[in-house]
């Protein structure tokens, strides 16, 4: 099979990944590439705007493993190919030579045992930095059941390493990817956390030319940037009947003890699933969104997965954001007055997020907050009116900011809280407004 043949299947195979984020669709427009190429680099957002064209690829799509939800699951009916680890090192060196990628993100089938391919990753990897001095952002997938010293070995030369978890229940990983267990997926992202201590206590010692402890000599020759981007796993959702309730406590719990810096979650799409698995009309994109908006409220605003159920359906609501359905369905935090609020409080007020806090304590500090202050500070009013007061003060009326007929009795956008129409009126217009479906930002840990 020609290098093109196989670079063309490898590069479908890892645009239908299953477990990628739905909006991580793929095609460079370029007069200069052949369309494999161009749809094997995405451009992912980077946290703070601009986005880095990403090599996504895989090393080979042949696999042993039955997951139901894979196109590449063992049995499927889908054309094979493997590159040699250097042959895949070579592509990606002169793909960043010729300026199309500043990364790549490399996973594999599991051919034959997860020690077998892992090896194959890690010799990639291993080459790519070696032999071609290649010294751009890496993302390594580690295959569940890869043993630690291949995942040490990986960490060498990977900017980030992700393991995904797929499925957030054991019950579900048995029935749907019966070849995995927890134990699997779990154990390779204990070793991972572990090493990226190791790493961090590395680059802390070089920094402050302290001795290095012998017990961390091994690790001596790392690639520099080995580890900077932590390690992330992806959640499939939709392909078994887990709450957003249970999916959110894990996510939790992986940010709080295994120090992931990302959970992805992934809508499930049924259409070249295993027929046994559910058939949705459509891939629960939706749903997805707002599990990353709900994520978002526990990694920046201070929420916890309890919190936003507490008393509350297990599923999230499609037609409202997390935050404003907490902010609702919680009348004893509002109106929340302005000039006393501290930082964790105003979080909570639907439409001022962590910079618009700062620069409204901030002019606190200045004694100059005023209504006008909140616009300036990049607080979204119209959502956020409805909750606030400066001075005891409801926000001046701005016909602009309201719905457009404010019902009988109406005097202040808080009064307005208690009334149910007026506020089913501001949530349909919020849902009209939202940005649905916006790319979640991806933080590469550059
Ligand atoms: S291990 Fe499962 S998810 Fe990964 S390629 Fe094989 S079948 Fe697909």
């Amino acid at each position: 099979m020609s290098i093109e043949t196989t670079f063309g299947i490898l590069a479908a195979a890892a645009r239908d990944d299953a477990a990628a984020p739905s909006w991580s669709l793929c095609e460079r427009r370029d007069a200069d590439l052949d369309m494999a190429a161009a749809r094997a680099i995405c451009h992912v957002q980077r946290l703070g705007g601009g986005s880095v064209p990403l090599l996504k690829m895989l090393l080979t799509n042949a696999c042993s493993y039955h997951c139901k939800y894979c196109i590449n699951r063992a049995g499927s009916n889908v054309p094979r190919a493997s590159f040699k680890p250097e042959e895949l090192a070579r592509i990606i060196a002169q793909f960043a030579v010729r300026g199309l990628i500043q990364g790549a993100f490399i996973s594999s089938g599991i051919a034959g045992s997860p020690d077998d391919s892992m090896e194959k990753l890690v010799w990639m990897a291993e080459i790519l930095r070696k032999r071609w001095h290649y010294d751009g952002y890496l993302h390594l997938k580690v295959l569940p059941g890869s043993s630690p010293e291949l995942i040490r070995r990986a960490m060498q030369y990977a900017t980030r390493v992700s393991v995904n978890i797929e499925l957030p229940t054991a019950e579900s990983l048995a029935a749907i990817a019966p070849d995995k267990s927890p134990d699997a997926i779990m154990r390779p992202m204990e070793t991972i956390a572990h090493v990226l201590q190791e790493q961090e206590t590395l680059r802390a010692d070089r920094l402050h030319g302290r001795k290095t402890d012998r017990s961390l000599q091994e690790h001596a020759e790392v690639f520099p940037d080995a580890g900077s981007g932590g390690q992330t796993t992806q959640l499939i959702v939709g392909a078994s009947p887990e709450s957003d309730a249970v999916i959110l406590r894990l996510a939790q719990h992986l940010y709080h003890n295994f120090g992931v810096r990302r959970v992805y979650y992934s809508a499930f799409r049924a259409e070249d699933a295993d027929p046994s698995l559910p058939r949705p009309p459509a891939p629960p994109v939706r749903r997805e969104y707002r599990l990353y908006q709900a994520d978002m409220l526990f990694r920046s605003y201070g929420f916890t997965a309890e919190e936003l159920f507490a008393g509350a359906p297990p599923f999230l609501l499609e037609d409202l954001d997390p935050k404003t359905a907490w902010a609702l369905s919680h009348p004893e935090w509002f109106p929340l007055e302005l000039t006393t609020a501290e930082y964790g409080q105003l979080l909570r007020v639907p439409g001022i997020g962590p910079a618009g806090a700062r620069k409204i304590l901030a002019a606190r500090r200045a004694g100059s907050l005023q209504a006008q202050t909140l616009k300036r500070a990049g607080v979204n009013l119209r959502r956020a009116q409805w909750f606030i007061t400066i001075r005891g003060q409801a926000l001046p009326w701005d016909l602009a900011l309201l719905p457009s007929v404010p019902p009988a009795g109406f005097r202040t956008p808080v009064d307005a809280l208690a009334d149910t129409n007026l506020m089913q009126q501001l949530l349909s217009e919020h849902h009209q407004e939202e940005k649905a479906f916006r790319q979640p930002e991806l933080d590469l840990g550059l």
